[in-house]
C-alpha cells in the first residue's frame, strides 16, 4: 500500500501552487532538494540566531541572573506601602516573619513579566480558632494586585478558590501539594503582566502559572482583575508594579526570594 505521495507527484504539486500568485513561499521545497543528503536537506530548518545567553543554575541557588530580593541577610529590597522601611522580623535562620500589625510589605523595584521563587512557612502552634482562612494566611502579591494566597491548607479545609496556591477568588489549584504544617513550601511563579490600551482598558489580561513544591498548580490561568475580598475582580490600568507580601495578621516566614525579569 503506498502511504505518501511520490516525489515527483509532490514536485508537480508544488509546481501546480506555485503557478497561483502569492501562494509561492520560501517554504516551498526546492525542485533540487531531493538531489540533496538528509543532513543538508535537514540543515534547512535549523536556526542559529538569536543565540540565548548563558544562565548558570545550582541546585538550591538563584540563577545567575536572577535579582535576590530576600537572602536572610536583610530588608534593603522592601518597604513598607507607605515608603518606610520594612518592619519584620528578620531571623537567624536566613528567614523573616510577618510582623502583625506593621503591614505588608513590598519591593522597592518595579516588575512586568517576571520568574519568582519564594519559600514561605506557616507557624506550627495552632492555637484555638487558627482554622480556615485563620491559619498561616499571607500572600503573594504580583504587582501589588493580583494574589497567590499563601495559607497553611494542610489538613485544614477552606474555601477551594481561598486555600494554598489559589489565584485569591479566581482559580482553584489544580491539587493541594502542601507539605506537612510547619515545613518550608516552595512557589515557583511565572507571570504574564496585563497590557492596557492607552484609553486604560485591558489589551490582554495577566496570566499566572504556579509551580507548589514542584508540582503544577495553576496552569497558565487567566487573571480576572485585581484581587477582591468581596465582589467580582476587574483590571485597574497601571504600569509595571513591585511584589507585595501581605501581612494577614498571622506570623508566616518567608526566605529564598528571587525573581528573574522576563
Ligand atoms: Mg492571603
Amino acid at each position: 500500500m503506498q502511504t505518501f505521495p511520490s516525489l515527483s507527484r509532490l514536485k508537480l504539486v508544488g509546481v501546480a501552487v506555485c503557478l497561483l500568485p502569492l501562494a509561492c513561499s520560501n517554504d516551498a521545497p526546492a525542485a533540487d532538494d531531493e538531489e540533496l543528503e538528509p543532513w543538508q536537506q535537514a540543515e534547512k530548518t535549523q536556526v542559529w540566531d538569536p543565540e540565548p545567553r548563558t544562565v548558570t543554575a545550582r541546585p538550591g541557588e538563584p540563577p545567575s541572573d536572577a535579582i535576590v530580593l530576600f537572602d536572610g541577610s536583610d530588608l534593603n529590597q522592601w518597604e513598607t506601602t507607605d515608603g518606610e522601611p520594612a518592619q519584620w522580623t528578620l531571623n537567624d535562620d536566613g528567614s523573616m516573619t510577618v510582623k502583625p500589625g506593621t503591614g505588608g510589605i513590598q519591593t522597592k523595584q518595579a516588575f512586568c513579566d517576571v520568574q519568582l521563587h519564594v519559600e514561605w512557612r506557616a507557624p506550627t502552634v495552632i492555637e484555638e480558632g487558627m482554622d480556615g482562612q485563620n491559619r498561616g494566611n499571607s500572600g503573594v502579591f504580583l504587582q501589588q494586585r493580583y494574589e497567590v494566597q499563601v495559607l497553611d491548607s494542610y489538613n485544614n479545609r477552606t474555601y477551594a478558590n481561598g486555600q494554598a496556591a489559589s489565584i485569591y477568588k479566581q482559580h482553584i489549584p489544580l491539587v493541594n501539594a502542601m507539605r506537612p504544617t510547619g515545613e518550608w513550601q516552595d512557589y515557583d511563579i511565572i507571570f504574564q503582566a496585563p497590557r492596557f490600551t492607552g484609553q486604560g482598558d485591558v489589551d490582554s489580561p495577566a496570566h499566572i502559572t504556579v509551580l507548589h513544591n514542584g508540582v503544577l498548580v495553576q496552569n497558565h490561568v487567566e487573571v480576572k482583575g485585581t484581587t477582591a475580598w468581596i465582589g467580582e475582580p476587574s483590571y485597574e490600568s497601571h504600569d509595571c508594579a513591585p511584589l507585595y507580601l501581605q501581612d494577614h495578621g498571622d506570623l508566616v516566614s518567608f526566605r529564598n526570594i528571587w525573581i528573574r525579569e522576563l
